[in-house]
């Protein structure tokens, strides 16, 4: 089963991937944590994408296609995968539609998380009021350019993933164990 998570930054989809990961062993493929790790490690895809995260920027499309398909290849993804934070654009969309169609697979299921802005400013707030080791980019600021790159970027996919009639709108703002039972309810009524 292949899953996609979208939604603005901090709407749950990492929380909501790892849960996915425990109940159904599907691994998370964030390319968000691997452009970190990248960065962590001092590749050369680290350093030239360092910038971009820091600023709330999207790096090159054809960079995450890669690290997507390379990742996708490992064997632990056999039974498929969650997608957290990829695809953000509709090139990245349709080369996931083609990277797993090439394979004799296919997306499943798209869910967007839906949290309005006021509510994703105050989850950022949060965390830096209550300390311990924060992101580069997890500020008031960049956030706010995050989200305008969300709406400008992103959000196309709700219109993409609609025609595709694999989108599922979810209450983001709702407590984590709805919102997980809400995706659960979604999984089960899928067809085989
Ligand atoms: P995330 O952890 O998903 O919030 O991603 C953090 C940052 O990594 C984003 O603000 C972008 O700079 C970059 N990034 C992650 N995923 C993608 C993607 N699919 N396309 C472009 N940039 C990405």
């Amino acid at each position: 089963m292949n899953l996609v998570l979208f939604g603005p930054p901090g709407a749950g989809k990492g929380t909501q991937s790892k849960i996915l990961t425990q109940t159904r062993g599907l691994p998370q493929l964030s390319t968000g944590d691997m452009l970190r790790a990248a960065i962590a490690a001092g590749s050369p895809l680290g350093l030239t994408c360092k910038a971009l995260l820091d600023k709330g920027e999207l790096v090159p499309d054809e960079t995450v296609i890669d690290i997507i398909a390379q990742r996708y290849d490992q064997p632990d993804c056999a039974g498929g995968a969650v997608f957290d934070g990829f695809p953000r654009t509709i090139p990245q969309a349709e080369a996931l539609d083609k990277m797993l169609q090439q394979r004799g697979r296919k997306i499943d299921l798209v869910v967007e998380l839906k949290v309005d802005d006021a509510e994703l400013l105050a989850r950022v707030e949060n965390r830096i009021k209550a300390g311990g080791v924060l992101r580069s980019d997890d500020t008031p600021e960049t956030l706010a350019h995050r989200l305008e790159v969300y709406y400008k970027n992103t959000a196309p996919l709700i219109g993409y993933y609609r025609d595709q009639g694999k989108l599922q709108t979810v209450d983001g703002m709702a407590p984590v164990e709805v919102v997980t039972a809400t995706i659960a309810g979604l999984l089960q009524g899928l067809r085989p």
